[in-house]
């Protein structure tokens, strides 16, 4: 037997060590004297139970086992896999806010009209197609924009025509939505609902004050108030989750807790989980908005501060940090395949509706320029993640970067150590050796 090199130790102030292995995602608490055992590899009679443990966690695994080898025939093995096919549609590329850092080119995407009738039959019959060649047994839909609210008529037709095919060939349907929350009413959450439309993503940047200088109506007017009035009335459907996406700057940083005394006031707090990203600046982004962390490593410091702060207060999360077979969708061929209102696949969200970067159309099919994602990449080809420790976790992080020649680290590699403490902290809550 061996260590696995994914195997990372955190040592405990009081007693013992974490362990965490990231081909598995266990994570074990090791007394002291079963970590020396654990380090030498020497374990006796009384310690089969143990050994078990190990082996089953792959915290120790065969001398002969190629662990690397291991994780790129689970890459290939999960990017053949036709049974699952993954949309994202954009009804319009419209959006009815002018938040400043926007990275989509507002000004040539609010021009786009809606998804015509005829783009609409072509994408059921490209769908229906990919079903019947590939024995499909569940489809997955993103809307996204724009704000695809404002295509909700496209949206109506197309989730029927889909449920449609899914009773004909047997295939679990199901949706979700990236929105910006700012058009939902009690009776289109009642229609979404019914368009089986049960995972939301909803951006809150802060507290009201500092969201309210970033997500706003065209005419400058913030949008902080509406978006909490929508999520209370989607959280009021049973089976409905509410993920709070929070883009971080230092602005957000200094007023958190006052966003988590909103949260906490309008009874939100049990039924949303919180995650962060770091406010990025693109292209088409506010150049005057002086808030942005530009250092990955500072920001993921102050990330781990806000998940403890989290904690702390009682809300719920999704941190884990579970293996990942892949980096993204994008690398599967009927996974992330991205539809603009004119038909124009992409297999990257962030380049809907840039029709250069486009790898195909619903009328036609894949073009020659999708080979680039789901054969010429791979994140096998770059020394660091190859021999990286983290290598399971993240997979070589965005496959768009690393094509982009802006290949970067995920944030977890600055702080893994504390991200794993915390963890262990929220799912065994109260702890007290941390
Ligand atoms: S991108 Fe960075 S963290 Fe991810 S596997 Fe590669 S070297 Fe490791
Ligand atoms: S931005 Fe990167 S990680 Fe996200 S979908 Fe595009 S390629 Fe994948």
């Amino acid at each position: 037997m061996k260590h696995s090199m994914y195997n990372i130790v955190i040592p405990l102030t009081r007693d013992g060590v974490l362990v965490y292995n990231g081909l598995s995602g266990a994570l074990a608490k090791l007394t002291p004297e079963e970590y020396r055992k654990y380090l030498k590899l020497s374990f006796g009679e009384a310690d089969k139970e143990l050994v078990e443990n190990l082996k089953r966690g792959m915290f120790i695994v065969p001398e002969d086992f190629n662990e690397l080898e291991y994780i790129i025939q689970r890459y290939e093995k999960i990017k053949e896999d036709t049974s699952r096919l993954g949309l994202v549609i954009a009804p319009t590329m419209k959006c009815n806010l002018g938040c400043i850092y926007c990275y989509q080119n507002r000004e040539k995407f609010d021009e786009y009209s809606l998804m015509n009738e005829k783009v609409q039959t072509e994408l059921v019959n490209f769908v229906e197609t990919i079903v019947k060649i590939n024995n499909v047994r569940t489809l997955e839909v993103l809307w996204y924009g724009g704000e695809p609210l404002l295509g909700l008529p496209v949206i109506k037709n197309l989730t029927e025509k889909f449920m449609r095919i899914g009773e004909r060939f047997n295939v679990n349907y199901s949706g979700g939505m990236v929105t910006n929350a700012t058009l939902i009413t009690p009776k289109i959450a009642e229609e979404l609902y019914k368009l089986k439309i049960r995972t939301f993503q909803i951006t809150l940047d802060g507290d009201r004050e500092t969201h309210d200088k970033k997500r706003i109506y065209k005419n400058g007017s913030g949008t902080f108030d509406r978006i909490i009035e929508a999520i209370k009335i989607l959280s009021s459907y049973k089976g409905v989750s509410i993920v709070i996406r929070v883009n971080v700057d230092t602005e957000v940083v200094r007023n958190f807790e006052k966003l988590l005394d909103i949260l906490e006031n309008e009874g939100l707090k049990e039924k949303i989980r919180i995650y962060f990203s770091k406010l990025e600046k693109y292209e088409h982004s506010s150049s005057t908005w002086g808030c942005y962390i530009e250092n990955t490593k500072d920001y993921s410091k102050l990330e781990i501060r806000l998940y403890e702060k989290l904690i702390e207060r009682g809300f719920m999360l999704n941190i884990y940090p579970f293996p990942r077979y892949l980096p993204c969708g994008a690398v599967r061929k009927y996974g992330n395949i991205c539809i603009d209102p004119e038909g124009y696949l992409y297999k990257c969200w962030h380049e809907i509706g840039i029709v250069e970067k486009s790898v195909g159309h619903v009328s036609s099919g894949f073009n020659e320029n999708v080979g680039r994602w789901i054969i010429t990449y791979t994140p096998f080809d770059f020394e660091d993640c190859r021999g990286c420790g983290l290598l399971p976790v993240c997979m070589g992080g965005c496959p768009l970067r690393a094509m982009e020649s802006k290949k970067e680290c995920i944030p977890l590699t600055g702080s893994i150590e504390e991200y794993l403490k915390m963890t262990y902290m929220y799912k065994t809550r109260g702890a007290r050796d941390m």
